[in-house]
């Protein structure tokens, strides 16, 4: 069996208006004299406002972060420096407001205040040491799971790999579906469809259980009420892309993702294409897997009118194909999950590559 003993997330509140409790979450955690960090998507700085919930004391300081691209362990590194300039102390917090890249961002920079060295010394498995500060998690965006999950995904000087370790899980997280209610149809759709990825990775992958299986089909259930039947303005469709992300990311703690990941870090790594988007045209060309749910997935692209980029790889040289089957191959379990144990057998340089170039 593929033993696993790993920590959950030990407190989450839910419901629309939850964020209205932070400071209440808060006040009775604050160290005298050191600040609480809001690590804020910059969406929040001028186009969508932000509820008036975050109540900053003196020392208290709000940073936006840019989610043009996805975060990088040098972005990591240079966000603890400034904290560690700016203040003398550590935190008493570390707040992550906006979707996955901002969420990573929270965790990543909570477990760097405390460990030595550079975040990209720590992508990997169980490679922290020190517990992380105290860090909350709050998601305007749903599908990531990046809320739930135990790795904190950063692109660093070799490799795009996550932090994944035992400190790395949210202390707190709130989960108000309310706050995605101003996300743009297409975004919803593309990191919504991340969920939806996830729940058929883990469910069609080799390493299913009955613990996967549980919270993963739930998450599938709850991807296609939203996705056949909903629409990304309804309240009750935000309510529940919010907990399927939860349980989508649950059930792949317990097993692994698959195929469309495998290849979508591989295209993210080279041409930075944001991951719920480059899920989706991964996904678009994997009939040869996931025959039935590349199916679902196109009637779902075609009901909500969304546009999935075509042609990504086609000026592609072969350096930069090389490099994309490398980062791509070098997810083992994914596709051990995906393919089974001799999966290398199926999956060689040229399959790789012949798939690539469709996408
Ligand atoms: P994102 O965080 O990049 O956000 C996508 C876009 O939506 C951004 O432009 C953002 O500004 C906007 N947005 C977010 N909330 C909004 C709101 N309420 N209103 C208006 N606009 C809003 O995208 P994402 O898909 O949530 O996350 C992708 C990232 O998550 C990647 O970096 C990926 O590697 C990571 N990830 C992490 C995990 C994990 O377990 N840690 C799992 C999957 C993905
Ligand atoms: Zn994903």
């Amino acid at each position: 069996m593929n033993f696993k003993n790993f920590p959950m997330v030990p407190r989450v509140a839910f419901g629309r208006g939850s964020l209205s409790y932070l400071n209440e979450i808060l006040e009775p955690r604050r160290t005298e004299g050191a600040p609480y960090i809001y690590i804020v998507d910059d969406v929040f700085k001028e186009e969508v406002a932000l509820a008036s919930e975050i109540q900053l004391s003196e020392t208290d300081q709000i940073l936006y972060i840019s989610t043009l691209e996805e975060p990088k362990t040098s972005d990591v590194d240079a966000l603890r420096d400034q904290l560690k300039q700016d203040f003398d102390i550590l935190p008493s917090g570390i707040i992550g407001i906006g979707g996955g890249s901002t969420l990573d961002m929270a965790k990543a920079v909570a477990l760097m205040l405390t460990n030595p060295g550079n975040a990209s010394d720590y992508q990997g498995w169980d490679l922290i040491n020190e517990p992380a500060v105290y860090h909350v998690g709050i998601p305007t965006i749903s599908g990531t799971g990046a809320e739930v999950s135990r790795t904190t995904v950063l692109t660093g000087p070799t490799k795009k790999l996550g932090i994944n370790s035992d400190y790395t899980p949210f202390d707190q997280v709130i989960l108000d579906p309310e706050l995605t209610g101003t996300v743009p149809k297409d975004q919803w759709f593309y990191t919504g469809m991340d969920c939806y990825i996830h729940c058929v990775e883990s469910l069609q992958g080799t390493y299913i259980n009955a613990f996967s299986q549980a919270y993963g089909e739930k998450a599938y259930d709850l991807c296609k009420q939203v996705f056949f039947e909903g629409d990304h303005s309804t309240k009750g469709t935000q309510d529940k892309l919010m907990m399927a992300s939860w349980h989508g990311g649950m059930s792949i703690a317990y097993s692994q993702v698959g195929v469309a990941h495998a290849m979508s870090y591989g295209l993210s790594y080279v041409l930075g294409t944001k991951h719920g988007i480059g899920n989706c045209v991964v996904f678009d060309q994997l009939e040869e897997f996931y025959p039935e749910n590349v199916s679902e997935f196109k009637q779902m692209v075609a009901k909500h009118d969304v546009e999935i980029p075509q042609g990504l790889c086609k000026d592609l040289t072969d350096s930069e194909f090389d490099t994309m089957i490398n980062v791509a191959l070098g997810l083992e379990p994914l596709w051990e999950n995906a393919c089974g144990k001799d999966w290398k057998q199926r999956i060689t340089r040229e399959k790789l590559r012949g798939l690539y170039e469709k996408i």
